[in-house]
């Protein structure tokens, strides 16, 4: 939601100041104060005339992060509306489970739904593997929610194998006859399933555990989610759509143009759609991606 704080649009702040009921003096007041803003760009050191915003609040102001929490609070009750009306399927749970909707922290938030298919069958452009691949590896750089729990249970072997705390003493006392992996409560199974990728990855130092992939010898989850994320080899193109000072909505558009994941006639005929295409621009070929991003007169 970071990006929200420079576009939130001033006529819907000003319904929701309305709709939790603020004065209208009041009101009338914040949204003066923001509508009077002038900004002014450098070009060479000289300023280049005033233009006026027409959205966002202002950066530096302490009314600014009160209005953002404010305009953010309209999303929580919407989400909560939709999945109360039955609009947004609520993530499964168990019965009688409270149902969680989102989990919002600052700038961030989680949405838990579940997907919907209608009955008809998914149609992905890309896999889960791929989109959670690091981006020098040609991926998007998306955390994996598998791997962060594997990495999570690796952990818990880890300190139940280096042992000198009273949870690792109960472990042990708890399944010292356990030897399968199919015995136990969730947490030892799960430390059970990362029992070979534990032990390939620990040595023995002076008596002290050490985990090998860390450069500091002890367990650091960064290295142990490192090595169980999906994996690929080097992507050349990844540097050249990456960078500082590119957009990330360029960098993004960039990635899917290079994998062919964009929706032009010739690539959706892949997914079973036959679509009638032409090049709006020269008129005399039909609107495929490499038509229209190099082969056209006009690209
Ligand atoms: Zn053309």
């Amino acid at each position: 939601m970071m990006k929200a704080f420079d576009r939130v649009s001033w006529p819907f702040l000003r319904a929701v100041l309305d709709r939790f009921r603020f004065l209208v003096a009041l009101i009338n007041l914040v949204m003066n104060t923001l509508e009077a803003t002038q900004l002014s760009v450098l070009i060479n050191g000289v300023s280049c005339g005033f233009f006026q915003p027409t959205r966002g609040v202002k950066q530096g102001d302490p009314l600014s992060p009160l209005l953002f929490i404010l305009a953010s609070e309209s999303l929580s009750c919407s989400l909560i509306l939709k999945m109360g009306t039955g609009k947004l399927a609520p993530y499964s749970s168990r019965i009688n489970c409270p149902i969680a909707t989102h989990l919002a922290f600052a700038d961030d938030i989680v949405i838990f739904v579940n997907g919907s298919s209608d009955g008809k069958p998914k149609r992905h452009w890309v896999t889960w593997r791929k989109v959670c691949l690091a981006t020098n590896k040609g991926g998007l750089g998306v955390r994996c929610l598998a791997s962060i729990q594997d990495a999570c249970s690796a952990k818990l072997h880890f300190n139940f194998l280096k042992g000198g705390t009273l949870w690792s003493s109960y472990m042990h006392t708890r399944y010292l006859d356990v030897a399968t992996r199919q015995i136990g409560s969730l947490t030892w199974r799960r430390m059970q399933f990362l029992k070979d990728f534990v032990e390939d990855n620990i040595s023995t130092s002076s008596g002290v555990l050490v985990w090998t992939p860390s450069v500091y010898d002890s367990f650091t989850f960064s290295s142990a989610y490192d090595s169980l994320r999906p994996k690929a080899g080097r992507c050349l193109s990844s540097s050249s759509v990456r960078g500082d000072l590119i957009p990330a909505k360029i960098s993004m558009f960039m990635w899917r143009l290079l994998r062919k994941l964009l929706p032009f006639p010739n690539i959706l005929e892949s997914f079973g759609f036959s679509l009638p295409s032409i090049c709006l621009l020269c008129k005399s070929a039909s609107a495929s991606l490499e038509h229209c991003v190099h082969q056209c007169c006009f690209a």
